[in-house]
């Protein structure tokens, strides 16, 4: 049976918000009985764009992560409910049953990410519903989706095996994969947001006047391991991304036509930008 993914590409979103304000729209004020009761107008995002600043100066980098429910196959919220007041439907959403879920505010807690809200005046424990009350209807995707424009969501209705293929092939992965949840929202180039890169530039002085080392060799050591090599763009620049936050002691090792190498150590902590190397 074909069931409900979302794509979230991290590197195509622009934080125009036009997905949370969709959602807003379709669900503020808007009962779908059997499926949600209305959301509140300030406080709850049903789909939560984060941001992550990486960097500093002219190499400095933002990347925001939209995070709606994941519609885990393994929801801890579905266990922590009583009285079966959440539940997976058969094309893969989980539903939060508005009428059972009354008054059961521990909900908000056993999400790990954190996408379950208590709405104060209805006393309910609310979340992204895929909007599966359209999807019922004939819908082909929820509003979030078809309002962005950049492209940075996509819903996928597929068989499991072909989802499979797809996560394969576009290289996705789930966010947090220790809580275990296995979700159906999948990302890409998510390294923009959870890992950190090392960046520098790199100049030489010829005669008293400072000028790019466009083309200098640059490698990266992991104490004995080579990460990468990589060379300087024409502004001397260069970058290697990907790597763990707090991973450690790296090196830079650059060299460039007859200048003396260079190496610089870099206890990796969070992004690093080496302003004006000079050879
Ligand atoms: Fe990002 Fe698309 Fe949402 Fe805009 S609509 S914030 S680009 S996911
Ligand atoms: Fe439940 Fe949270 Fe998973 Fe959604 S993301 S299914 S609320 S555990
Ligand atoms: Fe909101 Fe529907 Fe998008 Fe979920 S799928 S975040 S309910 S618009």
């Amino acid at each position: 049976m074909k069931k409900w993914n979302l794509i979230i590409d991290v590197a195509k979103c622009e934080d125009c918000n036009n997905c949370f304000l969709a959602c807003k729209d379709e669900h503020v004020g808007n009962d779908f009985p059997g499926y949600s009761t209305p959301q509140a107008r300030h406080g709850p995002r049903w789909i939560n764009i984060m941001r992550k600043e990486r960097g500093k100066g002219s190499l400095m980098e933002v990347a925001y992560l939209p995070v709606p429910c994941m519609h885990c196959d393994n929801p801890p919220c579905m266990k922590a409910a009583k009285n079966h007041a959440i539940y997976k439907r058969d094309d893969g959403i989980v539903i939060i049953d508005p009428q059972k879920a009354k008054g059961q505010r521990g909900l908000v807690d056993a999400c790990p990410y954190g996408a379950i809200w208590w709405n104060e005046e209805s006393g309910m424990a609310q979340k992204c519903t895929f909007c599966a009350h359209l999807l019922d209807k004939g819908w082909k995707e929820p509003r979030c989706t078809q309002v962005c424009a950049s492209g940075a969501l996509r819903a996928v209705h597929a068989e499991d095996a072909e989802m499979g293929r797809v996560i394969e092939t576009e290289n996705l992965e789930a966010y947090q994969p220790q809580h275990g949840t296995m979700p159906r929202v999948y990302y890409k180039n998510l390294y923009k947001y959870t890992s950190c890169f090392i960046a520098g530039s790199v100049a030489v002085d010829t005669n008293g006047t400072l000028e790019c080392a466009g083309g200098a060799q640059v490698r990266l050591m992991h104490g004995l391991e080579n990460v990468g090599e990589t060379e300087t763009d024409n502004y001397g620049d260069f970058k290697f991304d990907g790597l763990k936050e707090g991973s450690g002691l790296y090196a830079i090792e650059i060299t460039y036509k007859n200048y003396p190498d260079k190496r610089i150590e870099i206890n990796l902590i969070e992004s690093v930008n080496i302003d004006d190397i000079l050879l």
